[in-house]
């Protein structure tokens, strides 16, 4: 191999496998769904039905409800929280029995394959003393369109001014090849992490995957329950429980006390709120949708919230008060009987799932 064509493979290559500014890193790319699969074993899945998938749930991951920062951090910030859990999950995967340097290592294999098959089917288009090189690479890019995208930029790039038959270009492209996938197994052994793997990667596996899960991840300008309408187009917001609005910040104006209604109550009331785009116009609850169109929230006479959270409003008033820089909610007495035991069993019936995963 000459050195201008041991440095013209090493740049195709690298434009290859490791990306450069103008072309993206084929093991990045193809490792977002590897991701995803391991934080969700059932890839094409819209719904929450496997174990590991009901870890990521907030609701359901919780293994006590002893945590207020969790609680705060989940109403007030859900698709942060719900990220967050993902993260953590797909840590607790990758770095188990070394997974990660496993998965990298199998789709470098893959990409190596296909390269080397790519090169033998083009070589075999043409005469070995042909030196039309940019010709047996642009023979090589229909065989790879399907799985890897070589642009013209790095085409050009690598070839300009190859002086050289076919036959040892091919040589040189397999050493370099070779030598590479050498050095990324040693790279992979020694020093890619989980945090710096996902930092690389283009399209972040805990953004995919809570769009996939979680919907839209609106909350309820009231409550802040999170939208539960599927997928990304629907044309309204929607959740079929809401909670004390309380725990979404919502006080009285005058009393500051944390509000214990339901939305889903007020909506057919005359109560009124506080138009948070015009100071100080009140609005009529029943009027919401003129305020908040995307949303719907269907009145509920029954004032049924799940015994969850009205346990945990009971059980954290003073805290949610202190936080939100409010005074307590005046909850009613019935609430204050609810046991934990209620609370969870609550939340397993909502969920449907069973006995001992809190
Ligand atoms: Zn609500
Ligand atoms: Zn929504």
């Amino acid at each position: 191999m000459t050195l201008s064509q041991g440095i013209c493979c090493r740049g195709l290559m690298n434009c290859l496998i490791k990306g450069t500014s103008v072309t993206k890193p084929i093991l990045s790319l193809r490792l977002t769904s590897n991701f995803i699969s391991v934080a969700l074993p059932q890839e094409n899945s819209s719904r929450c039905t496997n174990d590991s998938c009901q870890t990521m749930t907030p609701e359901r991951s919780w293994k006590s409800t002893n945590d207020f920062n969790s609680f705060v951090k989940y109403i007030c910030s859900y698709e942060t929280y719900v990220k967050d859990q993902i993260l953590e999950h797909i840590y607790q995967k990758m770095d188990q029995d070394g997974l990660l340097c496993k998965l990298k290592k199998k789709k470098l294999e893959d990409v190596v394959c296909k390269l080397l098959n790519a090169m033998e089917q083009a070589s075999n288009k043409l005469s070995d003393d042909d030196t039309n090189i940019p010709n047996l690479v642009n023979q090589m890019r229909k065989y790879l369109i399907k799985d890897i995208v070589i642009s013209d930029e790095a085409q050009q790039h690598s070839l300009f001014q190859i002086q050289s038959t076919c036959e040892s270009f091919t040589q040189s492209f397999i050493a370099a090849l070779t030598t590479l996938k050498e050095t990324l197994l040693d790279e992979f052994s020694n020093t890619d992490g989980t945090t710096k793997t996902l930092n690389k990667l283009a399209i972040k596996p805990q953004n995919e995957l809570f769009k996939r899960i979680f919907g839209c991840g609106q909350q309820c300008p009231f409550c802040k329950v999170p939208c539960e309408a599927g997928g990304k187009e629907h044309s309204k917001h929607h959740a079929a429980v809401h909670r004390p609005q309380g725990l979404g910040r919502y006080r009285n104006d005058i009393t500051e006390d944390l509000v214990e209604s339901l939305c889903s109550t007020d909506v057919q009331s005359d109560c009124r709120f506080l138009n948070p785009v015009k100071q100080g116009e009140w609005v009529q609850y029943k009027d919401y949708a003129t305020i908040f169109p995307d949303w719907h929230i269907p009145p509920d006479p029954t004032m049924e919230a799940s015994d969850f959270w009205k346990y945990v409003l009971v059980r954290y008033n003073k805290q949610f008060a202190k936080r939100y820089e409010a005074k307590p909610a005046n909850v009613p007495q019935t609430w204050k009987k609810i046991t934990k035991e209620q609370a969870l069993k609550g939340l397993r019936d909502t969920f449907g799932m069973k006995g001992g995963n809190l």
